[in-house]
């Protein structure tokens, strides 16, 4: 603002901030259509935000879709997850969920497009900050401001009953998305230890509420796990659970992260999963990754400390895996 006096510009900021990420670094992948930023808060914490560019096709115009953090780090700790290992910072004020949009749509507009979809599917448990998460999405939904149609803004949560009970009264609107990754108890209990506060039975039971008042179906993602949680009884377990309800599966081959020696499952694991599904009915999707070469594909955000394995530690771990045998790496007999 160089018509205000010199002061009175310094006074401003002093007093004020126009940004609440204090520095952001880009790295690029897919030839230019995924990008990551790391972005450092004015407290020194790092969170990680993604930009998806998916040109537009037969008829369809492009979007963007920004996957942005809800929280530094994540309390839920599930064993596949970047985030997850790196443990819980603190949860964002709705300001530096919206800066992580803004930072893309600024850097959008310089050719001409625009942001027309955001995930929160970051770093963090959207719904173990959804205060803040309700107070962004209100500026995300605002006419006045980004003006997203509500379907455009997705919510995917690891499974915290309460929060989708809650959403259900106050925004029947956006898409939501449940992170399954298994159907029976015992596994689910080791994937996503959530499961044990909030047991999966109720977490797609409100899942399904949301549907109805939504009318809209609701996202299951998969993650797949080599000899882990993509055998025929899991994927019958997953028709059992999901038969006659509004959803639609995502299989979505993990992706390699620094501390686990799990590895996604082979196609030929994942294509007959697909079919038990299928066979019940259930919409079922296989998910191709994005941006998994600079670590910004999902579940390994995790501010650089995280990220994609050199090739030799993914070979010995292939091996490791198969001589401890994967079933007992999920605590089950045998
Ligand atoms: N905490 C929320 C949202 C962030 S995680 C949640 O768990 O839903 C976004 C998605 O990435 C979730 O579905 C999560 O299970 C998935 N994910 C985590 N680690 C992954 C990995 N290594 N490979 C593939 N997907 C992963
Ligand atoms: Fe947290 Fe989601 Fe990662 Fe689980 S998958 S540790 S809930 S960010």
């Amino acid at each position: 603002m160089r018509t205000l006096p010199g002061p009175l510009r310094t006074a401003l900021a002093g007093d004020f901030r126009a940004d609440t990420l204090d520095d952001s670094a880009v790295r690029p992948a897919d030839r230019g259509l995924t990008e990551k930023a790391l972005h450092r808060l004015a407290d020194g914490q790092l969170v990680e935000s993604v930009l998806m560019r998916y040109p537009g096709r037969q008829g369809y115009r492009e979007r963007a879709t920004v996957c942005i953090s809800s929280q530094a780090g994540c309390a839920v700790g599930c064993p596949f997850c970047a985030t997850g290992e790196l443990g819980f910072g603190r949860d964002l004020d709705a300001a530096e969920i919206v800066d992580q949009v803004r930072f893309w749509a600024r850097r959008l507009a310089v050719s001409g497009m625009h942001v027309t979809n955001v995930v929160f599917m970051g770093m963090g448990e959207p719904l173990l900050n959804l205060d803040a998460v309700l107070e962004a999405a209100a500026a995300l939904t605002d006419p006045a401001r980004f003006g997203l149609g509500g379907r455009h803004v997705t919510v995917s949560t690891s499974g915290v009953t309460p929060g989708i009970e809650r959403l259900t009264v106050l925004r029947p609107s956006w898409t939501l998305a449940v992170s399954l990754h298994a159907a029976r108890p015992s596994l689910r209990d080791v994937l996503v230890p959530l499961n044990r506060r909030y047991p999966v039975e109720g977490v797609v039971e409100a899942a399904s509420a949301y549907a109805d008042a939504t009318g809209r179906r609701v996202s299951y993602e998969y993650v797949m796990i080599d000899g882990l949680n993509d055998t025929p009884a899991d994927a019958a377990a997953v028709a059992t659970l999901l038969r006659g309800r509004l959803a639609h599966v995502n299989l979505i081959p993990m992706n390699p992260v620094a501390h686990t020696a799990w590895l996604p499952s082979r196609p030929e694991r994942i294509e007959p999963f697909a079919a038990v599904l299928r066979g019940a009915g259930i919409a079922t999707t296989i998910r191709r990754t994005r941006g998994d070469e600079i670590g910004a594909a999902c579940g390994q955000l995790a501010a650089e400390r995280g990220g994609m394995p050199a090739p030799a530690t993914v070979r010995r771990r292939r091996e490791h895996l198969e001589r401890a045998g994967a079933a007992s790496l999920a605590g089950r007999p045998g």
